[in-house]
């Protein structure tokens, strides 16, 4: 394999490997489970970030709702 990958994302089910990161509103998947959310500063504004749990492979992923900022959105941050 050629193609550079983060660890991290080596183990994605087929759900989580189809949701599209780093585009706000792109959907996520029925088996994601939500785990909370906080508060973000990202420059002038606050953002809310989501958190969730894939209950099929484990993955943590993060939802950035920023209005300013078109590329946010999902982003894997690791595993349980
Ligand atoms: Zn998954």
């Amino acid at each position: 394999m050629t193609q550079t990958t983060n660890p991290a994302e080596e183990h994605l089910c087929d759900a989580c490997a189809g949701i599209q990161r780093n585009w706000r509103k792109a959907p996520g998947h029925a088996e994601l489970m939500q785990r909370g959310n906080r508060k973000e500063e990202r420059g002038s504004s606050t953002v809310t970030v989501t958190r969730y749990v894939c209950e099929r492979c484990g993955t943590v992923w993060d939802y950035e709702n920023n209005k300013q900022n078109q590329k946010a959105g999902w982003s894997v941050i690791g595993r349980v």
